[in-house]
């Protein structure tokens, strides 16, 4: 049994492509082949936030997955009603959180940006019991991310802050993020071994998954992948980790290929 691993928005889904995307359709055939063979388990994991998971799911072809990870790590849903997330994964993400403490640091010593509207709350959707997230302008974020990250840190609180895109502020549990959520999900279905788990991403918030636990991890970067990532690889570079020449869905059939000699038709 293996466990594949994908990032969606320019991973998994090409936005490029309107209507009938080929390769995802073939993609998708592949895996669900396997899972029923009993070959593997299918993960999407994934930055979007419930609400915008299922509105991407409306538009484009994906599959019911046997887990889904949303809003970078920070909620994992193992039911396809996707109505409560996973309770034992939000006990470990609740050791040292507490929401309510950070929006309440974030309020009160930043009201003069909040009504500037250099820093902005956004909206409920994108807020979760473990992810207090604004928006915050890049001017501001020089000066107000190390006095964010001092004032958290002297209430106690196990964070992570991430801001990326130079607009987008999550404040999260210290050991949220994609790669840990995959590791989480590796002991509980006992498919431990690194070599098992393929993981896929294009992007800075799957930089984690590349990484998690040993180098043995099989790694796809698709073609298509950010410089951030890029970056990564070029400073990261393994025999496990393959970077594809094609985009999206295409980039992934390519790097299975690679990592399992898969016989395409
Ligand atoms: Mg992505």
């Amino acid at each position: 049994m293996r466990i594949f691993v994908t990032d969606l928005d320019h991973t998994l889904v090409n936005h490029k492509i309107e209507g009938k995307d080929e390769a995802l359709e073939k993609l998708n055939l592949e895996l669900s082949k396997r899972r029923n063979k009993g070959e593997t388990k299918i993960v999407y994991s994934t930055g979007r936030s419930l609400t915008l998971y299922k509105q991407l799911a409306a538009e484009k072809e994906l599959l019911n997955p046997d887990a889904l990870i949303t809003s970078v790590g920070t909620e994992i849903y193992f039911d396809s009603s996707y109505e409560t997330p996973d309770p034992e994964w939000s006990d470990i993400l609740k050791r040292g959180w507490n929401r309510d403490d950070v929006a309440e640091i974030i309020n009160k010593n930043f009201a003069e940006e909040i009504v500037t509207g250099k820093l902005k709350f956004q909206p409920k959707s994108e807020q979760g019991l473990f992810k207090v997230s604004c928006f915050l302008k890049e001017e501001t974020a020089e000066r107000l991310l190390p006095k964010l990250n001092d004032l958290l840190e002297n209430k106690n609180i196990k964070f992570k802050l991430i801001y990326s895109g130079s607009k987008d502020l999550d404040v999260l549990p210290e050991n949220a993020d994609k790669g840990s959520a995959v590791k989480y999900l590796q002991e509980k279905w006992n498919i431990s071994a690194d070599e098992k788990t393929v993981v896929c991403g294009d992007s800075g918030n799957d930089i984690s998954l590349f990484s998690l636990g040993g180098e043995r991890v099989r790694g796809i970067i698709v073609g298509n992948a950010l410089p951030e990532l890029r970056e990564w690889y070029n400073n990261n570079k393994s025999d496990y980790i393959y970077y594809a020449k094609s985009s999206c869905a295409e980039g992934i059939l390519e790097g299975l290929t690679h990592h399992l000699n898969l016989k395409l038709t």
